[in-house]
């Protein structure tokens, strides 16, 4: 689904990412794990196109296309889901409206007429039923007085409806309380299929008492230095990162 060969990127004219490998599968659930500043956010911005991030060398490539010859929104109708770090507060719009406009732009984006409202319907139902959301919820104004687990429910929620193929969830390095990491947590077990996959940056061990990964990489400055299996995420959190950064004498 996703090949990253040999990807540099730069940010205001620093070098950030300094030779990216790495290969998901369709079905797969990938964690990227790192000291803070290692450029885990870098990444995942890159592969979503976010303006600001310079690709200077090397390949993105989802399904066969070249992803960095598109921008955000184009990547994003190609099934490229990015996690929203700081969502914006719409008071007056529900999380069902908001929701509604979304998934409606997505098809207009690709030729198709809004969706009918009675299948809307029924998908809201579906998705919140699958993921524990109660009706109140959906009724509530966008993020207005959401705590921080209401944010990841909401986000969950967004990534449910949209469907995308890969879903890059970046966790921010505060905030996230334990009943936030379960939501999150419960998501992407709960939406792990055979034809989408997940990458879920995060540099809380904790994340991923919940989610068991099918494979975990280390990044420190820039690179992934090491890969393996969940039981390397064990391994990080009884011994930090210092050995890994011997290990590769950085
Ligand atoms: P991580 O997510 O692993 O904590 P980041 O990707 O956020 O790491 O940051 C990696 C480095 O890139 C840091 O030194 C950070 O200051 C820098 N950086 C990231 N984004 C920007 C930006 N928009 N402008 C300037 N520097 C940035
Ligand atoms: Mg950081
Ligand atoms: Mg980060």
């Amino acid at each position: 689904m996703l090949k990253i060969k040999n990807l540099h990127a730069k940010v205001e004219g620093l070098k950030i990412l300094k030779g990216i490998n790495l290969e998901i599968n369709a079905g797969e659930v990938h964690a990227i794990m790192g000291p803070n500043g290692s450029g885990k956010s870098t990444l995942s911005s890159v592969i979503a196109g976010k303006e600001e991030y310079e690709v200077t060398r090397g390949e993105i490539v989802f399904e066969g296309e070249e992803l960095t010859e598109f921008d955000a929104e184009e990547r994003a109708h190609k099934g490229v889901f990015l996690s929203f770090q700081y969502p914006v507060e719409i008071p007056g719009v529900t999380v069902t409206n908001f929701m509604r406009t979304v998934i409606n732009a997505n098809r207009k984006a690709k030729g198709l007429e809004d969706m009918p409202a009675n299948e809307m319907l029924k998908k809201i139902r579906e998705k919140s039923e699958l993921l524990e959301i109660d009706r109140k919820f959906l009724s509530r104004s966008l993020n207005e007085g959401f705590s921080g687990g209401e944010k990841k429910r909401n986000e969950i929620f967004q990534m449910a409806m949209l469907e995308p193929k890969l879903a890059i969830l970046d966790e921010t390095d505060s905030g996230l309380d334990i009943d936030a990491l379960r939501i999150v947590a419960n998501g992407v077990n709960k939406l792990k299929r055979p034809d989408n996959a997940t990458l879920v940056i995060t540099h809380y061990q904790r994340l991923l008492d919940y989610i068991i990964p099918d494979f975990v990489h280390v990044m420190l400055d820039g690179k992934i230095v090491k890969s393996g299996g969940k039981e390397l995420a064990y391994e990080l959190e009884e011994k930090g990162y210092d050995w890994i950064k011997e290990e590769v004498g950085a």
